[in-house]
């Protein structure tokens, strides 16, 4: 919500880089361009795609290219521009940036105003010392789920393929329920093991997220190793330890997927506004947003779409206040309103409002459908976040 007013001269025309085009980036192009569309926008970012990574557990159901949309539409809807580029950057770069207000990209030299950093964080990936019989977020992010999962499927030999999936937070869960369903439906018989660190899955969230989710694995016959951490897949199994006992030990496996998280890595540190700080001082004109980002605010710094959103939302408008008068910036104060977690076609579980009010079933299936078409609403330059 916009607390503070901004008035900026109309005549005054700003030029703004984004460099990154996921959730906290588009959130900010978007809102840019709403208050002040005479804003000069330039998108970086190293894709042709913007991916709507909070269905890609979906693939299993449906193509990928329905979650991409290329930038090249999104900055022609928007009339800006978009460089697809890489570009780097560390503490003592940004503040030549701040001082110079310049970013040398694809050898143009580009002048901005303001500069906004949104470029996310990396999924965990280990090695993958046997990359045929594993696979990780990255894979996903190349090809749908359903076509991936059909080709490892056919190499096997095993006529009961067993499949262990690593991790049980959001995304591990996610892709678990979706694979079960897609292997009853391709009627492929299967045997699916969850191995997770933690004592419960979905361990980050309210209690009732995980007694939920592990009473639904036992009715679909999903074998749960809990307190287990994964070592290697190797050719027909799985090499395990056991977290208190460091027991190792091995478990039959054909394919292992793995979601172990984001690198927390290179995270740039915020103020209150937005502002990234050097040596804690802020760089007024270079702002970030979403996973990349750790704001000194009481609001929430959650790896997250919904965090992403309303940072890349306050950002915007605390640039045009910035450029405009008297300057006064708004802090950031947004608490996550709920998270829901999906469980298949059919069936999720999530908080909405106080953390001990859990949903599940169709009402939560129902939240998340809101909360996605609302994204897809912000991307058509129709902003409906009340807050
Ligand atoms: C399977 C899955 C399901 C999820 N479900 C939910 C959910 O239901 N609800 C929720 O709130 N969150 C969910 N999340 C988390 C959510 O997707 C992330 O928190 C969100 O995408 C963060 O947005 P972001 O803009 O910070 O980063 P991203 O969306 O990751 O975008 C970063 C962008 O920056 C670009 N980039 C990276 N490096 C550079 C560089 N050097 N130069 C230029 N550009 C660069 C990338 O190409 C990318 O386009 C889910 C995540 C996954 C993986």
């Amino acid at each position: 919500m916009a607390l503070l007013p901004f008035n900026i001269s109309r005549k005054k025309k700003i030029k703004v880089i984004i460099v990154g085009g996921g959730y906290a980036g588009l959130a900010a192009l978007t809102n840019l361009l709403q208050f002040s569309p005479e804003t000069d926008v330039t998108l970086i970012d190293p894709h042709e795609h913007h991916l709507k990574i909070t269905h890609l557990h979906e693939t299993f159901r449906y193509p990928l290219t329905d979650l991409l949309v290329p930038f090249a539409d999104i900055c022609k809807r928007f009339e800006c521009r978009f460089i697809q580029a890489n570009v780097d950057f560390d503490p003592d770069t940004l503040s030549s940036y701040q001082d110079k207000r310049q970013l040398i990209v694809n050898e143009e030299a580009l002048d901005f105003d303001y500069l906004i950093i949104a470029t996310g964080c990396n999924p965990i990936d280990t090695e993958n010392e046997n990359a045929k019989e594993t696979l990780s977020l990255s894979d996903f992010i190349q090809t749908s789920g359903s076509d991936l999962l059909t080709q490892r499927l056919n190499i096997s030999s095993s006529p009961e393929c067993v499949i262990s999936i690593v991790g049980g937070g959001a995304t591990g869960i996610q892709f678990l329920f979706e694979i079960h369903q897609f292997l009853n439906r391709i009627k492929r018989k299967a045997k699916l093991q969850l191995i997770h660190s933690g004592e419960h899955v979905l361990n980050q969230f309210p209690d009732g997220f995980g007694v939920y989710a592990e009473s639904r694995m036992h009715e679909l016959d999903i074998a749960f190793y809990p307190n287990t951490h994964y070592r290697e897949q190797q050719s027909g199994k799985i090499l395990l330890t056991e977290k208190e006992t460091k027991n190792q030990y091995e478990r039959p496996s054909d394919l292992t997927l793995l979601f172990l998280g984001k690198k927390r890595q290179n995270i740039l540190t915020a103020n209150a506004f937005g502002q990234i700080t050097v040596d804690k001082m802020p760089l007024p004109n270079i702002f970030t947003a979403g996973d990349c980002s750790y704001y000194q605010s009481l609001g929430s710094n959650a790896v997250s779409a919904q965090s992403a959103v309303r940072k890349g939302k306050l950002i915007a408008r605390n640039i045009l206040r910035h450029a405009g008068f008297p300057g006064l910036l708004e802090p950031y104060l947004h608490q996550n309103l709920g998270y829901i977690v999906n469980l298949g076609a059919s069936d999720a579980v999530g908080w909405l409002v106080a953390e001990g009010n859990l949903v599940t079933g169709i009402p939560a299936l129902a939240i998340k459908e809101i909360v996605e078409v609302q994204y897809d609403l912000l991307l058509a330059g129709i902003d409906t976040y009340l807050v």
